[in-house]
């Protein structure tokens, strides 16, 4: 039994372990630890107390998935809802459908009885409007500036600037049954333009599980995970035999090839079905969490850094 996330998972990591020892399943686990932190409003990257979109509007995107069945799911651009990941959870065991979207995902929200919650919080409606500062606050008339607004904002995301692993949680389990699961959840990039999906709701570019192979999940730009399809690519190496370490090693080589403009770095966390793990990220010292039989408590591990430097002219 093992569980490992992104370093800000460190707060659900515990419960999620109890889970796995009291005989649950990875899928309890993974969804459980994710909600706590969801719940953490100092978490300006999660849930409640995320940065918002470019028009001031908390927009959420959440993705599971099980290794025992390769079953999905996930949701994307969504709005009011506390725990996405729950939301994720219930498309994939409720629905013949993988993915739903704003108006619709937020329908099934209040179908399956889920509140519908403010999730925008002071704090951060105040590093919003910092953000914005200069810039014309109605949002009709802001309306005609929203593309010249974006340029250089996502660099500008204080939780994310750095690239380092602050943003989004990711949770990968290993249950006593020998199941895996991965989950993601994330408030995504502050001042994204709305309506935009990160990586983090759509599988195979934040999310990939698979029983036979193993789990991986990313944090970082989404974009970035989407176009080089990173976790579907860490687990592919993984089912080509290579060790997690190699295995993640190699898929960030491959972003070697999509540096743009808005870089930003990218994380990913790895976990193989015999519960070996590794992590890894573009930026230097970046950290990730674990917890196995052995722990008493939650313990964290340096990242592997895979520099990055763009492709030659
Ligand atoms: N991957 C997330 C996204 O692109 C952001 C992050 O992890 O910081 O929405």
């Amino acid at each position: 039994m093992v569980i490992i996330g992104s370093s800000n998972a460190r707060v659900g990591l515990e419960r999620g372990m109890e889970i796995l020892r009291d005989g649950g399943t990875a899928l309890d686990a993974v969804e459980q630890a994710i909600w706590a932190v969801e719940s953490n409003v100092d978490d300006h990257s999660v849930g409640l107390g995320g940065l918002p979109n470019l028009v001031g509007e908390v927009e959420l995107d959440a993705s599971i998935m099980d290794g025992a069945t390769l079953a999905a799911g996930a949701v994307g651009g969504v709005h009011g809802v506390l725990h996405p990941i729950s939301l994720a959870r219930r498309v994939m065991e409720e629905l013949p459908h993988a993915f739903l979207v704003g108006a619709g995902a937020e329908r099934f929200a209040r179908e399956c009885g889920f509140p519908v919650t403010e999730l925008l919080t002071e704090d951060a409606r105040r590093i919003y409007e910092r953000g914005l500062s200069g810039e014309d606050q109605d949002s009709g008339r802001y309306a005609g500036k929203i593309l010249r607004a974006m340029v250089g904002r996502l660099a500008l995301d204080p939780e994310r600037a750095s690239g380092k692993d602050a943003g989004t949680v990711n949770v990968l389990a290993l249950d006593g049954a020998g199941h895996l699961v991965a989950g993601v959840s994330t408030s995504g990039f502050a001042w994204k333009y709305p309506g935009r999906v990160g990586d983090s709701a759509v599988i195979g570019a934040g999310n990939y599980c698979d029983d036979r192979y193993g789990a991986a999940a990313c944090t970082g730009r989404g974009e970035m995970a989407i176009r080089a399809a990173t976790a579907h690519t860490v687990v592919r190496g993984l089912k080509d035999g290579l060790s997690p370490a190699e295995a993640g090693r190699q898929a960030f080589l491959e972003l070697d090839w999509l540096v743009d403009a808005f870089w930003s770095g990218m994380n990913a966390v790895v976990l193989a079905p015999d519960g070996r793990h590794a992590a890894f990220s573009t930026v230097e010292h970046t950290t990730y969490v674990y917890m196995d039989e052995a722990s008493t408590a939650v313990e964290s591990a340096p990242r592997t850094l895979v520099a990055v430097t763009g492709r030659p002219a």
